[in-house]
């Protein structure tokens, strides 16, 4: 596969590709170069430019007066359009998967999984279309007082490179549910799949022209642009904590209000009573699926002191058989970290963890048995780091990499106070035979996704977010879509 196949199919010029979708239409930025290189093999791979300034003004012009229109059409037609969007995906699930493959390096399957769960985000929420009521207050005067929900109008949203057709379905559609537009920049690494699955929707679901925009470029050009507009009354961030400070400076300045989806240090904790092969098996899946390029990643696992003995190594034999190889094969398990940068940052943590006395006990290194071709590509073999002490940075900050951490813990309260020891509070896990044990621990972690006996299940019907550096606001569920609109109160003297 080349992305100029794809981009032929679509209809785009590969020297020229327009990577926007704005205003109904598939169009090229007018700033600056922009060029991706193959996560697999480190060459040239995409130019394309920057969507620059007065696209964005355009894509957002458009959404107002789509929004407009949106709103106009009944609550049940427009869930009625919602779920003819997500029709409009269907026989293009391959193409985008192989795409997005490609361009993020992940392996094919997983991106196939990402164009599923968009489909069912959109499912998920046009069945909430016609269900958002108001209510009637009782109140102690003679008045009729309700409270309606009503749209923010136009949201920018601002998506990161590891997940990048699940994030933007997955902001997107209880975006337009709420009725609202929504202007959305996906991360500069991985421009494509998600304007062509704009497009696909707007088409599919007959959707006001406009509705969906999607401008491609640099956070400090395209984004800033985005996240300083004066018509988006709201913005909604997944990325770096770094990233979403400044994006919630952006919407002080304004005083809008925003959602933030940020990174995590999720604590994987195992009693010594937990049914052990599936803790293993969790464990491996928890940090190396993406090659641990997830926000929910359990990049430390905390072991009860007794299964320090076993329990590391025999994780680390099952690390060393997970398949690592080129993402478009399907065998392959684990692909190469998205971009360079990410991988020098990966291993620089590795050696400085190293050289504050951490034992390397697996991984460190590129895969051997790598086909020639992604010699120079960015991977790396899954890690597994011990004598690790709570201080150290490879403990506390975010790897977005296939590094796991083991520190070890004597009992609950300790447990407790190691998971809770990080700026972070997206998720974490607790694996024990003894139910009850493992739902106080579970409810003491202070993060917003807590699995017992599992790892990284999560669904567009439950909500998702974090606390403290992880962010603030909730995605999926209804308390996803209610971060969407905003209720207004009506008196009416009777
Ligand atoms: P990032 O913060 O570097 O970039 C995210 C997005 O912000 C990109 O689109 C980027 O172009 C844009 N951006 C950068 N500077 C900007 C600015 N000044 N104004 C506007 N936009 C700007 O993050 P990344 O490296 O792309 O993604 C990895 C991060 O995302 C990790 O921390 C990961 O944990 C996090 N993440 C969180 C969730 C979640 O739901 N909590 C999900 C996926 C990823």
């Amino acid at each position: 596969d080349t992305v100029a196949q794809f981009l032929d199919a679509y209809g785009m010029d590969p020297d020229a590709p327009s990577t926007n979708w704005v205003a109904g239409q598939l169009v090229q930025g007018t700033g600056e170069s922009i060029t991706l290189l193959d996560p697999s093999t480190g060459l040239p791979l995409l130019q394309y430019q920057d969507a620059g300034h007065h696209m964005v003004d355009k894509a957002v012009k458009a959404a107002v007066e789509a929004q407009k229109a949106w709103i106009a059409i009944s609550a049940s037609e427009r869930g009625r359009r919602l779920q003819d969007a997500a029709r409009g995906l269907e026989g293009h699930e391959e193409s985008l998967a192989r795409l997005e493959s490609l361009i993020a390096g992940k392996p094919v399957r997983d991106c196939r999984g990402e164009v599923g769960k968009v489909r069912e985000m959109f499912e998920y929420y046009a069945g909430w279309c016609d269900k958002q009521h108001g209510e009637v207050i009782d109140v102690p005067t003679s008045h009729l007082n309700y409270v309606q929900r009503i749209p923010y109008g136009v949201v920018g949203q601002i998506t990161p490179w590891n997940a990048p057709m699940f994030t933007c379905g997955w902001q997107l559609a209880p975006a337009l549910a709420a009725g609202n537009a929504a202007v959305l920049k996906p991360s500069e690494l991985t421009p494509l799949t998600s304007a062509i699955l704009a497009m696909l929707l707007e088409q599919g679901g007959r959707l006001p022209r406009g509705l969906i925009g999607i401008v491609n470029g640099l956070g400090h050009t395209t984004g800033k642009t985005l996240t300083s507009h004066p018509d988006i009354a709201k913005l909604v961030f997944v990325g770096s904590p770094e990233t979403g400070r400044r994006i919630a400076e952006a919407g002080a300045q304004r005083l809008v209000p925003s959602v933030l989806e940020l990174g995590g240090k999720s604590a994987n904790i195992i009693f010594e009573d937990a049914a052990i092969n599936d803790a293993v098996s969790g464990a491996q899946a928890a940090i190396f699926a993406a090659a641990g390029q997830s926000c929910v990643a359990g990049s430390r696992l905390l072991l009860q002191e007794s299964l320090m003995t076993e329990f590391p190594e025999r994780l680390a034999r099952a690390a060393e058989t997970i398949a690592v190889g080129l993402p478009d094969d399907e065998a392959t398990r684990m692909g190469p970290l998205q971009n360079a940068a990410q991988l020098s940052r990966v291993h620089q943590l590795i050696d400085e963890a190293v050289a504050q006395g951490a034992t390397l006990l697996t991984g460190g290194k590129p895969p051997t048995h790598l086909p020639a071709e992604a010699a120079d590509g960015y991977f790396l073999a899954p890690t597994i780091l011990t004598d690790v002490t709570p201080d150290m940075a490879i403990a506390n900050e975010e790897v977005f990499g296939p590094v796991l951490v083991i520190m070890p813990f004597q009992d609950e309260e300790d447990a407790v106070a190691l998971a809770n020891g990080t700026r972070f509070g997206l998720a974490g896990a607790v694996w024990s035979r003894d139910t009850g044990k493992a739902m106080r621990v579970a409810h003491q972690l202070r993060v917003g996704t807590v699995w017992i006996n599992s790892y990284k299940t999560i669904s567009v019907m439950s909500p998702f977010g974090g606390f403290g550096d992880s962010g603030y606001g909730r995605s999926s569920g209804p308390d996803g879509l209610h971060e969407y609109s905003v209720p207004r109160s009506v008196w009416v003297e009777t």
